[in-house]
């Protein structure tokens, strides 16, 4: 079952937080000269019109980027910022105001840091979305099929470093598992892979299983990263937005709160609750 399309989230809350960690990441990365392979194994359309049906029935991006954007001056003072910002601006060069029509996807982040040597692969497995992701040029090696098998199967890579997203929609409850299996797959081809895992937080509660599974099931750091910005209350609806980082670069942990402490108070008179970022180690070495 693939119903699930990222238009109508592109852009959020969520997706703010996980591209700042991804950025924030590979930058850090850069910092050595050695090549790196870039794997997305959910890379969805990779560029989204903000105009479009999906993202205006939803609106969800007024409260992402468009709240970013709004405290821009505060912001853009970091280099993650910065970057962010800059990519914001060559994709939508005509906006005098502080609105925008299109927002990058994680593989056109991937591929506006890449440098020459840098190889990128991206895996996309919904064919509508997946040809969406051919038309554009900024994308990487584009593969049509699943992604946690795809990423597995290539490795290890020919680049001395890598680093891999993954990112699913978690439409179906067995996805939490078969990440876990697949970074411990991962880790078991390359010890020192970095790998970003984002997932939902919901009331059910379903990403704990899967952080219990890759605390035992790992002997890499991992540092968790969680933005919480609504009550956990109800049944149902995403209160927040939580990344892991195996492997994560040197000193990560104190950028991110460096990037993100500025904007929370921005979330709280849209969500009527004050946001928070929790950090904290599922693994230390
Ligand atoms: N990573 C994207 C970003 O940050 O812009 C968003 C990805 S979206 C949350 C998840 C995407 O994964 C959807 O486009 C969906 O079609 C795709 N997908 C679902 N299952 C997949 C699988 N097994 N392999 C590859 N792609 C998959």
């Amino acid at each position: 079952m693939l119903s699930y399309q990222h238009g109508y989230h592109a852009g959020n809350a969520a997706d703010v937080h996980k591209h700042l960690i991804l950025i924030a990441t590979i930058q850090r990365m850069q910092q050595k000269a050695s090549a790196i392979h870039y794997f997305d194994t959910h890379a969805g359309k990779g560029l989204y019109d903000l105009r479009d049906a999906q993202a205006q029935k939803t609106g969800e991006y007024r409260h992402g980027v468009q709240l970013v954007l709004e405290h821009r001056e505060q912001l853009a003072k970091h280099p993650v910022w910065q970057h962010f910002f800059n990519e914001l601006q060559r994709l939508n060069p005509y906006s005098r105001d502080q609105t925008i029509s299109f927002y990058p996807g994680s593989p056109a982040w991937v591929a506006g840091l890449a440098r020459p040597g840098d190889r990128h692969t991206v895996f996309e497995l919904h064919p509508g979305e997946h040809e969406a992701l051919t038309t554009h040029e900024q994308t990487g090696f584009v593969v049509y099929g699943d992604g946690l098998q795809g990423v597995v199967r290539m490795l290890p890579p020919k680049t001395p470093r890598l680093l891999t997203l993954i990112d699913p929609a978690y439409e179906d409850k067995s996805e939490y598992a078969a990440v876990a299996d697949t970074v411990k797959n991962i880790m078991q081809r390359c010890r020192h892979a970095s790998v970003l895992i984002w997932y939902p937080m919901l009331p059910a509660g379903r990403h704990e299983t899967m952080l219990e599974q890759l605390q035992s099931q790992l002997q890499q750091p991992i540092l968790r990263s969680e933005l919480h910005y609504k009550e956990a209350e109800g049944e149902r609806g995403m209160y927040g937005s939580g990344m892991l980082i195996v492997n994560p670069p040197w000193q990560i942990e104190a950028e991110i709160e460096q990037l993100m402490q500025p904007l929370l108070p921005a979330f709280e008179p849209v969500y009527q609750h004050p946001a928070m970022l929790q950090q904290s180690w599922l693994r230390t070495e």
